[in-house]
């Protein structure tokens, strides 16, 4: 996977970091098969071409990049491939008005491009024919196929402008699409009409492709697909699973929770490459999930030693100091991840949230403010802002963050890990005004009994735990994670029999191995009372 991904850096332009995909290296093959250059003049002609097509992509990519600057959002770089360009900006816009004008601006220095190339062609031909045809007769000869380079470059410049601003995602043209429909009628019926017009034109794309034996058009439009796939979010999570399970299983594991199965993989990982952070930050994630948070500990402070500036390393520190309370020293290691990295959304989030636990309400809500702003697709983002919205009294905006956060994904809005329940302690009212507002919406879905029931058995009010779990269970009798709450509920109340029972129905359910044993240790622990 390196090699795809090989690039050159060619320097730097006003901060920006300008690269050279390895790609761009068959744009001679293709220059050369255009040109077939025999002798020095025909070289030159192709290099001419080549530096022009070169330019021209380069110069729509800078299109991007000065827009996003107008709009206050950093460039980090440009990468040059060999079908076009890819303008890396440090976050997108905030305002899809904003987005329209960036996305627009790269076709639009296109469009003025193919206009000066047409124009250097005319004055080219109109001068030319005033020439006295006497004077160097062995020059004009030379110069006379250039013309021809300078029409084809703008011809060039309109396949480029027409093929970016075909309304595909994620071609500027089905961005601008987007981002006009969202300004005026929000992100999810952005997605949905965006990825309804996508489709047919993408489908048509590829009989062409098929038609003409076209083959980069046929691969390309495999990862036009996988981009129109990321527009909707149960889509997005079967690419997530189908890509991981071909290229790296661990992944693959990971991404249906069998936290057990991902473990080893990341294990042997780590001993391949032991100098390898990512490595330790994935296993641990895993400890996580499957509530071994010693180890967990332990994986981050060992990666911590080899990459003590590592800002996702610091702030999983930092949550666990948040975790077990500590929060003096959860908010010592915040700050000096965000003096690190001043605009990551994650960074600004746990921030709020650690604030809140401390009480200080006001400055957390700065922080989730900030984070939302940064990026504004995270449900539990709205979820945590709600919180503090509603106790600082503000019910509208309360409410007006839970529907965001629910339009998000129903899933990620309602429920939480068990490692992460803790968040709920001591929010019970808003818990209540919470989940009684999405079951009004939508009175079959079995997260919200889950996440109400988890909020209940965190604040220990047990008998409503136990009657949402069941609730929960009615509709959905296959979910591992109803029967060890309940069981964790019914234990609490003391009523020994129907705990068991419960964590023994666990492994009826699931092939889960982290969530079978955490049921029979449940399990044996009563039977040793
Ligand atoms: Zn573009």
């Amino acid at each position: 996977m390196k090699l795809l991904t090989y690039s050159w850096k060619l320097g730097t332009l006003r901060g920006v970091e300008i690269r050279l995909h390895f790609s761009l290296l068959f744009s001679l093959i293709i220059t050369y098969s255009l040109f077939h250059p025999t002798n020095f003049r025909g070289g030159l002609l192709a290099f001419c071409w080549l530096i022009g097509f070169v330019l021209s992509v380069f110069l729509h990519e800078v299109g991007h990049a000065w827009a996003a600057r107008r709009v206050n959002v950093e460039v980090k770089s440009i990468l040059l491939w060999l079908l076009g360009g890819l303008t890396f900006l440090e976050r997108e816009p905030e305002k899809p008005f904003h987005r329209l004008f960036v996305y627009a601006a790269g076709p639009l220095a296109t469009l003025v491009l193919s206009l000066l190339f047409a124009a250097v062609y005319l004055a080219y031909i109109f001068f030319y024919a005033f020439l006295p045809y006497e004077t160097g007769l062995e020059l004009l000869r030379f110069v006379e196929a250039f013309p021809t380079v300078f029409l084809s470059l703008a011809v060039l410049n309109i396949v480029l402008l027409v093929f970016n601003l075909l309304p595909v995602y994620p071609f500027d043209g089905g961005r601008i699409v987007h981002a006009f429909i969202e300004s005026f009628f929000g992100k999810s019926n952005a997605n949905l009409v965006t990825m309804l017009i996508s489709t047919p034109i993408l489908i048509g794309l590829i009989a062409f492709g098929i038609y003409v034996h076209d083959y980069v058009l046929l691969i390309s439009s495999l990862f036009i697909a996988l981009a129109i796939g990321t527009l909707n979010r149960r889509s997005l999570h079967w690419i997530n699973l189908g890509l991981s399970y071909l290229i790296k299983r661990p992944g693959y594991y990971f991404l249906q929770g069998d936290y057990a199965r991902a473990e080893p993989y990341y294990t042997r990982d780590i001993k391949r490459e032991p100098q390898q952070v990512n490595h330790y930050i994935a296993r641990a994630l895993c400890y996580f999930f499957m509530l071994e948070r010693e180890k967990a500990c332990a994986d981050v402070e060992r990666a911590l030693q080899i990459a003590p500036n590592n800002e996702v390393l610091l702030l999983l520190r930092a949550d666990v100091y948040a975790l077990e309370k500590n929060y003096e020293a959860a908010l010592d290691l915040i700050a000096q991840v965000q003096a690190l990295k001043p605009n990551w959304a994650h960074g600004h989030m746990d921030h709020g949230s650690v604030l809140m636990k401390t009480g200080s309400l006001q400055l957390a809500l700065d922080e989730f403010n900030r984070a939302i702003s940064l990026t504004s697709q995270i449900p539990l983002f709205y979820v945590e802002r709600s919180i503090v919205y509603l106790k600082l009294g503000n019910l509208d905006l309360a409410h007006k963050d839970q529907d965001s956060a629910l339009a998000l994904s129903e899933k990620d809005a309602l429920t939480r890990a068990e490692f992460a329940l803790q968040a709920y302690e001591g929010c019970l009212d808003w818990a209540e005004d919470y989940y009684a507002r999405a079951l009004q919406k939508r009175p079959r879905s079995w997260y919200a009994y889950q996440g109400r029931a988890d909020a209940y058995r965190i604040n220990n009010e047990h008998e409503k735990a136990i009657a949402d779990y069941t609730r929960a269970l009615e509709i959905n009798p296959k979910e591992p994670g109803l029967y060890l709450g309940r069981g964790k509920s019914y234990r609490a109340k003391g009523e020994i029999d129907c705990a068991v029972a419960d964590f023994r129905q666990v492994s009826l359910v699931t092939n889960k191995i982290h969530l079978r044993r955490q049921a029979e240790n449940l399990s044996a622990s009563l039977a040793g009372n």
